[in-house]
C-alpha cells in the first residue's frame, strides 16, 4: 500500500538518482543539477512572459543576496511569527584568548556556536522582505511595482523534496492603496493559474493561512484565512495522499509592511501590499512528477510554455 511517507522518500530518491538534486547532508537541502536548473530557468521564462504581458516594463527589478539587515529583518515582524523557521547569521567578533577557547572546544569536538555572536545580518526568509526598504517614503501615485527574485531560507528539515530548507521564489510586489494591492493579488491568482495551466499543471486556488508559531498563532492563521488574505495555488503531487502542494501564494499584507517600514500613498495613507510568489523548485518538482525526468519526451506545449 502507498503511504504519504514512502511515495515522497521514493521521489527524492529517484530526483538524487536521476542528478536532479544532489543530497548535502541535511535533510531538505540540496544542490541542483543541470537538467533541474535548465527547469527552472524554463519556468522562469513563462512567469517573466506574462509579467511582462501584463505589467509591459513597469516592474522595478531588484534583486539582493540571500542575506539582509537584521534591522529590516525585525521590521517585517517575522521573529514573532515564524520563529522556528527564521535563520540568523553568527560570527567570531572575540579576541585572541576567546579564540584560543573556540579553538580548544572545536578541537574537543564540543559545541563551538556559543563563541560566535550576531553578525547583524539574517537569512531571507521571504523573496520580498529586502525589497521594502528599498521603497520610497511617499509612492508615486501607481504604486510601487517590484520585481524580485531569490533564495529563502526556512528552517524546517523535512524529506519531502517539495519542502526544502533553501529554495527559490520569484515575486512581483505591489505597495500602494489598498486598492491597488488587493488588485495584484487578484490579478495574479488568475495570471498564476494561466502560467501553470500553459505548463500543463492542473492548480486549484485555495484559500490558505501562513504556518504562524504557537497558540497565537492559530489564531492569526484562522483570521488571516477568515479575511481571505492568501490564496495558494495548490498541485497534487502525491495524488490524493495529501491536500497537494502550494506552488504560487498570493497575498495581501493589508498596512503591516507600509506601517512597520513607515511608507505612504500620496495622499499619506499608510501603503497597503501585496505580493504574488512562485515557488521554483516546487513547480519544477510538479512537471517531473507529472512528466516524467526525461524532458525530451515532455509535451510540446509545455516545451513551448518553457521557451525550448
Ligand atoms: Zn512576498
Amino acid at each position: 500500500m502507498k503511504s504519504l511517507e514512502s511515495e515522497r522518500a521514493r521521489f527524492r530518491a529517484d530526483l538524487i538518482d536521476a542528478g536532479l538534486l544532489v543530497p548535502m547532508g541535511v535533510d531538505g537541502l540540496y544542490g541542483f543539477g543541470e537538467q533541474f536548473e535548465r527547469i527552472i530557468e524554463g519556468i522562469d521564462t513563462a512567469i517573466r512572459r506574462k509579467a511582462v504581458e501584463f505589467h509591459g516594463a513597469r516592474a522595478r527589478v531588484l534583486r539582493f543576496p540571500p542575506i539582509y539587515a537584521r534591522q529590516h529583518f525585525e521590521l517585517t515582524d517575522y521573529i514573532t511569527s515564524f520563529p522556528n523557521l527564521t535563520g540568523a547569521v553568527s560570527s567570531f567578533a572575540g579576541d585572541d584568548h576567546q579564540h584560543q577557547a573556540l579553538i580548544a572546544d572545536v578541537q574537543a569536538r564540543l559545541p563551538w556556536d556559543g563563541h560566535l555572536s550576531p553578525a547583524g545580518t539574517m537569512l531571507v526568509s521571504a523573496a520580498c522582505h529586502p525589497s521594502y526598504s528599498t521603497l520610497p517614503k511617499v509612492l508615486p501615485e501607481n504604486g510601487q511595482l517590484t520585481d524580485v527574485y531569490g533564495f529563502c531560507y526556512r528552517h524546517e528539515p523535512s524529506i519531502d523534496p517539495a519542502r526544502m530548507q533553501a529554495f527559490r521564489m520569484h515575486e512581483y510586489v505591489l505597495v500602494g492603496t489598498p486598492q491597488q494591492a488587493i488588485s495584484h493579488r487578484d490579478a495574479w491568482v488568475t495570471k498564476g493559474m494561466d502560467i501553470l495551466e500553459s505548463l500543463g499543471l492542473t492548480a486549484t486556488p485555495v484559500a490558505a493561512n501562513d504556518p504562524f508559531f504557537g497558540r497565537p498563532g492559530r489564531l492569526l492563521g484562522a483570521s488571516q484565512r477568515d479575511q481571505g488574505l492568501k490564496t495558494e495555488l495548490v498541485v497534487r503531487l502525491y495524488g490524493d495522499l495529501d491536500e497537494g502542494t502550494a506552488v504560487v501564494s498570493a497575498n495581501c499584507h493589508h498596512e503591516h509592511f507600509g506601517a512597520t517600514f513607515g511608507v505612504t500613498t500620496p495622499d499619506g495613507e499608510v501603503a497597503h501590499s501585496a505580493c504574488v510568489g512562485f515557488g521554483m523548485e516546487r513547480i519544477a518538482l510538479a512537471l517531473l512528477r507529472s512528466n516524467g525526468f526525461d524532458v525530451a519526451e515532455w509535451p510540446s506545449s509545455t516545451r513551448r510554455a518553457l521557451g525550448w
